[in-house]
């Protein structure tokens, strides 16, 4: 058995720890003896993503998303029948913006993105930035712990249109737009979501829960992933929720 994983333009993408998140793809499917293959895919490769499992996209800064947004752009219709046909993604922050429609920097010059979410990013006025818990919508009903911490930092405000789901709903911080409503969104198996930290590392649950789907693409029968001792990723949980229930709101 076997997750193959396709890491988007690692060295462009990658704030806050990103990168985190293929680390703990991959260690939690090596402690189960589960195969793990990554592809750093950078701008100029050939991919073929019907050969994806699991897409990653972390978050830049708007120079790093205007270097990589053509290069995707190309791939963008393979990207969105892998996702239609099931491939699994988690794409953060400037990665979540350009899986969207475009984002609007503050210079007003439009990023295009790739359509997977049918949201649109525009820059605002202020910086988001601090630690948020998001209690997760509906998709993630049946798993046994349904929070998710990390940590934000953005311009821009996400708009959620015509009834796409967010990832889930805001105990603390400012979400997708800054309002402190919504955090995030699913499309079938994509996710995106504003959470750096990293992500996966202190949210064993949903790397869990992206590793399960992505080995169901190709094995079907898979029930289940064997159970690991998650008592440091927990304790750093618990931690990053302190923080964020503690943390005063900051505006820049
Ligand atoms: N350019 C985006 C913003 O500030 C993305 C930032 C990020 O990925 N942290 O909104």
């Amino acid at each position: 058995m076997k997750l193959t994983i396709f890491h988007l333009y690692p060295e462009a993408m990658n704030l806050y720890g990103d990168l985190g998140n293929i680390l703990t793809l991959v260690k939690r499917c090596q402690w189960r003896g589960i195969d793990v293959e990554v592809s750093n895919i950078k701008v100029g490769d050939k991919a073929d993503f019907n050969q994806a499992d699991l897409i990653f996209l972390g978050g830049g800064q708007d120079r790093g998303q205007s270097i990589i947004a053509p290069d995707l752009l190309r791939k963008g219709s393979q990207i969105k029948e892998a996702v239609d046909n099931g491939a699994v993604s988690l794409t953060i922050c400037g990665g979540y913006q350009l899986f969207g429609k475009y984002f609007r920097t503050a210079e007003g010059t439009e990023i295009k993105g790739i359509e997977v979410f049918d949201a649109y990013t525009v820059a605002g006025n202020r910086r988001l930035i601090g630690n948020v818990i998001v209690e997760a919508g509906n998709w993630a009903s049946g798993q046994n712990q349904e929070k998710l911490v990390g940590f934000e930092n953005h311009s821009g405000k996400t708009i959620l249109l015509n009834d796409l789901s967010p990832l889930g709903t805001v105990v603390k911080g400012f979400g997708n737009d800054g309002e402190g409503k919504t955090e995030g969104a699913v499309y079938k198996n994509a996710f995106g979501t504003y959470l750096h930290g990293s992500l996966l590392p202190k949210n064993p649950w949903f790397a869990d829960y992206l590793i399960l789907k992505g080995l169901k693409r190709k094995h079907l029968e898979i029930e289940g992933l064997d159970e690991l001792d998650d008592t440091l990723e927990m304790d750093a949980n618990v931690a990053a929720q302190k923080r964020a229930m503690t943390a005063k709101t900051t505006y820049i």
